[in-house]
């Protein structure tokens, strides 16, 4: 698996720090565990943090934590051969990066959709402490597009499976989209598999369109 776009910067200092809202933490801990590359951005900012903290001897102790934690979380193809592996691939969870199976312990096919437009579906997984940010699943169908929209706050998509293009480019699994407020986007579906994608938002998206914008409410989205 080859990982093309990574979390900003800012958003993995924050990550590292521990001042992320739940779901933007868990969205991050499940790309860091799909992605070697981004473990290794993360432990850097780390031992940026640590030497800036030079003379604290706590600081040493939550590296070495850190490196532990990233290390434990491996790569998928790692985790499925360091556990028992036809038990562990007939469960469905297990087909998850481990940070998610917390939130979907049944596995993708337990999930119960909710319509949210044509080709398109959401399930909520989980709500920051605010109330205002939410974790949730975005299916979008082959071939199908997300309403354009802009966002209230920052948008984090985590490409769990298939693809989905929009004007920044094609994203893959394993891939992550950070927004913010400024940005607009109309995201398709690459055409053939469904493109399901783990995501944290701020505040409600905000549709362009005047039909998009009368149906909101009803989507709840
Ligand atoms: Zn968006």
């Amino acid at each position: 698996m080859t990982i093309n776009h990574h979390p900003d910067i800012t958003t993995l200092m924050a990550f590292s720090a521990g001042t992320l809202d739940e779901p933007y933490a868990a969205v991050v801990a499940t790309h860091l565990a799909m992605s070697e590359g981004g473990r290794e951005s993360l432990r850097q900012i780390n031992a940026i943090g640590g030497a800036l903290l030079n003379d604290e001897p706590e600081a040493e102790l939550s590296n070495g934590a850190l490196d532990r934690l990233l290390d434990s979380l491996g790569d998928e193809d790692d985790r499925i051969t360091v556990t028992e592996p036809a038990a562990a691939q007939a469960r469905a969870a297990d087909a998850l990066p481990l940070p998610l199976q917390r939130y979907i312990p049944g596995g993708l096919e337990s999930v119960r959709w909710k319509w949210t437009g044509p080709g398109v579906a959401t399930a909520d997984l989980a709500w920051g402490k605010d109330g205002r940010s939410r974790l949730m699943l975005l299916r979008v169908a082959g071939g199908r597009r997300v309403p354009e929209h802009g966002h209230g706050g920052q948008e984090l998509t985590l490409i769990l499976q298939g693809a989905y293009k929009d004007r920044f480019g094609v994203f893959a699994k394993g891939d992550i989209a950070d927004h913010d407020e400024d940005v607009e986007h109309q995201p398709i579906a690459e055409p053939g598999e469904d493109c399901i994608c783990l995501v944290a938002v701020d505040a409600k998206l905000t549709f362009q369109g005047r039909l998009m914008r009368a149906l909101q409410p009803l989507f709840g989205i």
